[in-house]
């Protein structure tokens, strides 16, 4: 007896095998048939008419600021209406912990200035009484219906220590033993606080990131996410080596923002998947001759936006691969 079965549409499963029109049957909570149209004959409790739709895993968002809405919004709306079923929060270093009394105003009105939320929204739906990183994750703790997962964000990292370099690494470490994901920054002129001034972030220096990169590296199953100016006017050679130099400390790939492709430049593209390239190169040597217990090596990865598709703006991850640098 099937819980649920999903009839007559395209699916698409994620493995790079071509699209087919199949049946999708669920047991237990769980996938346990894919079978042509047509052919899933065993009784199920509910029937769902896919016809002239995609069935597709879950779509992930690994770029989102959902970390208030999700308080008074659990379905993060309107991503499930994309196919979204898993979204990151915390990127460009904006997460809402860790946090202290004394600086709680100031975080929620960056983030009003540098997300666009409502100053409203933010005061009223949040209670800004949590601590420590994992005290935060444990308000949402169950609450969400979608998966979501939060980057630990450097400006509230500098914010709440002072820009002790100190500090700021051991919040940092205790936030991603508490579930962290990694580690998120901003260092790009755009992102500015409620008074117009640089987010805490952009008054890191380079060794700064870097230390703040390589505490990444003593935690299994952890990322990377930054933006720098060049992420949107093309890359300095100093800001290649920076995002690289981040990736190779935090051995750890690192997630920038965002690949555009515009017929007003059409060769701009080329130079930023260069950053990859660079990021492949000095992770990769790393990577070939010493394994990491701690997990793969560096590369810079590139997110793209792509043009609409059947309606929906996605964001899709491209990576370049050690591997792939080599060929
Ligand atoms: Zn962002």
């Amino acid at each position: 007896m099937l819980d649920l079965v999903i009839t007559g549409g395209t699916v698409v499963d994620g493995s790079g095998a071509p699209m087919r029109a199949a049946d999708v049957g669920v047991r237990d909570g769980r996938i346990a048939i894919i079978a042509p149209t047509g052919t899933v004959d065993e009784p199920s409790g509910a029937t769902l008419d896919a016809d002239g739709r995609y069935v597709t895993p879950g779509f992930v968002d690994l770029h989102t600021h959902y970390d208030a809405q999700l308080f008074w919004d659990p379905l993060a709306t309107p991503s499930p209406f994309h196919g979204v079923t898993t979204v990151i929060g915390g990127n460009c270093g904006f997460s809402l912990a860790p946090l202290t009394p004394d600086h709680a105003d100031y975080l929620m009105r960056m983030m009003a200035r540098v997300e666009g939320m409502p100053l409203d929204a933010l005061a009223a739906g949040l209670a800004w009484d949590w601590g420590g990183f994992g005290e935060w994750l444990d308000r949402l703790d169950g609450t969400t219906a979608v998966n979501a997962g939060f980057l630990c964000g450097h400006s509230a990292l500098r914010r709440v220590a002072g820009a002790d370099r100190e500090v700021m690494q051991r919040l940092l470490h205790e936030a991603l033993d508490a579930g962290a994901l990694g580690f998120s920054t901003s260092q790009a002129h755009t992102h500015n606080d409620a008074d117009g001034e640089p987010v805490p972030s952009r008054f890191a220096d380079d060794d700064e990131l870097l230390a703040l990169a390589a505490c990444v590296a003593e935690h299994e199953g952890t990322t990377l996410e930054a933006i720098v100016a060049g992420c949107i006017n093309g890359f300095t050679d100093d800001e290649i080596e920076l995002l690289a130099g981040m990736s190779r400390a935090a051995r750890r790939p690192l997630n920038w923002n965002v690949l555009g492709v515009s017929a007003l430049n059409p060769t701009g593209h080329e130079r930023q998947l260069a950053a990859s390239d660079a990021a492949a190169a000095q992770g990769g040597n790393g990577s070939a001759d010493e394994p990491d217990a701690h997990g793969p090596a560096g590369g810079a990865l590139a997110q793209v936006a792509l043009r609409r598709v059947h309606g929906p703006l996605l964001l899709l991850r491209s990576e370049k691969r050690p591997a792939q640098a080599d060929r």
